[in-house]
């Protein structure tokens, strides 16, 4: 069956906007895939161990026939092919970060995937561009986006595109 799947993608190592430009073009050649929306960039604090670079994030709208975990590996895959590190540390920097964010309304909770994303809620550089993907959009339990970023607001992201972040 085909969903609607958001993804949120961030970078703060090796020239983050040509990451994510690669990204973008990976997404679009998935199998059984189709890019069907792409969000505006925003720089962001990392947050994170020590001083980091600042992120680029943004968040794409997927339409796939893609089971979660299938998509998750696929995702990592990415990840590994851009030199992504996983040194075990929480948070450090990366030259990529592809996180699933939503799949339709399908709630997972298991060790290796969970969705929606456990920490969807506290961050703005994530909830900024699913805002601007789709305005309406809810969560699982019927929370809407749109109230979740005006709840937490703009502090240390700033859009790289017309208009604020809200
Ligand atoms: P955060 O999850 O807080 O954004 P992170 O992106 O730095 O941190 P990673 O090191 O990229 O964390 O991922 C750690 C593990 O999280 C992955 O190996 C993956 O199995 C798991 N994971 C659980 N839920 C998801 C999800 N919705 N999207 C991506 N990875 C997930
Ligand atoms: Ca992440
Ligand atoms: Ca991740």
């Amino acid at each position: 069956m085909t969903v609607n799947c958001y993804i949120g993608l961030g970078s703060n190592l090796a020239d983050p906007q040509t990451q994510i430009d690669w990204a973008l073009a990976a997404l679009r050649a998935l199998p059984a895939s189709y890019l069907e929306a792409v969000a505006p960039r925003y720089r962001s604090w990392a947050i994170g161990p020590g001083t980091q670079p600042d992120y680029i994030n943004t968040a794409v709208r997927l339409r796939t026939d893609l089971d979660p975990l299938p998509l998750l590996r696929a995702l990592q895959l990415l990840e590994n092919s851009r030199g992504r590190q996983r040194s075990g540390v929480l948070w450090s920097p990366r030259p990529l970060d592809l996180d699933i964010l939503l799949y339709g309304q399908r709630q997972i909770a298991t060790p290796e995937l969970t969705i929606p994303h456990p920490r969807l809620v506290q961050r703005n550089f994530v909830l900024a561009p699913l805002h601007d993907l789709d305005p309406e959009l809810r969560l699982p339990d019927g929370s809407p986006i749109a109230r979740l970023l005006a709840r937490i607001g703009c502090e240390g992201i700033v859009r790289l595109a017309e208009g604020s972040c809200q």
